[in-house]
């Protein structure tokens, strides 16, 4: 005969709850838990922050929006070696380059798509010239396809105006590279 689970006799009628629960209802006991909590928190100093009026810290090392650099005499610092296109894991930079009347190779094209890039700072780490960097930049959006995809004179365009900052976070960071 198979096993069944005994349950209350037909007609019977179960206690909604028990006496514990009743004195602890009539008393108002989980009120005043949960006001003896506010209370231990209502004067001590607040961790939470107002953002975007109040920003967190960042470490140099963040990395957020990319921008591509210039020597201080304007030159590009890209050589367009392509290494950073090569070890992409989101193969997320497109570069084309070519040879100056001068020799130098450089960029006739470097784009990123950032709807692909995971900001693995492969790219970064990768550059023998310091040249594609990632900013402290993280308030941006797109709000269409094709919006977050970010040409050669974009990226210079941030790296020209956000020079200071990039330089300065790369000097603290210099010692532990
Ligand atoms: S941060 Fe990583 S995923 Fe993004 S472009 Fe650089 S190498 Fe590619
Ligand atoms: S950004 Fe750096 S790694 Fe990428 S092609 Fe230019 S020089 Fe090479």
């Amino acid at each position: 005969m198979p096993n069944q689970t005994p349950s209350a006799p037909k007609g019977a009628v179960e206690p909604p709850f028990s006496l514990s629960d009743f004195l602890s209802s009539f008393m108002l006991l989980e009120f005043f838990k949960g006001f003896a909590l506010t209370g231990k928190y209502a004067f001590r100093s607040k961790i939470t922050q107002e953002y975007p009026e109040e920003k967190t810290p960042l470490s140099p090392r963040f990395r957020g929006l990319h921008a591509l650099r210039r020597y201080d005499n304007g030159e590009e610092r890209c050589i367009a070696c392509k290494l950073c296109e090569a070890v992409c894991p989101a193969m997320a930079i497109t570069i084309e380059s070519e040879v100056r009347e001068d020799g130098s190779r450089r960029t006739t094209r470097y784009d990123i798509d950032l709807t692909k890039c995971i900001f693995c700072g492969f790219c970064e780490e990768s550059c023998p010239v310091d040249s594609i960097v990632e900013t402290h930049i993280l308030e941006y959006h797109g709000e269409k396809r094709g919006d977050l995809y970010f040409t050669k004179e974009m990226l210079l365009a941030v790296g020209d105006r956000f020079e200071r900052d990039i330089a300065s976070s790369r000097a603290a960071d210099a010692k532990y590279r």
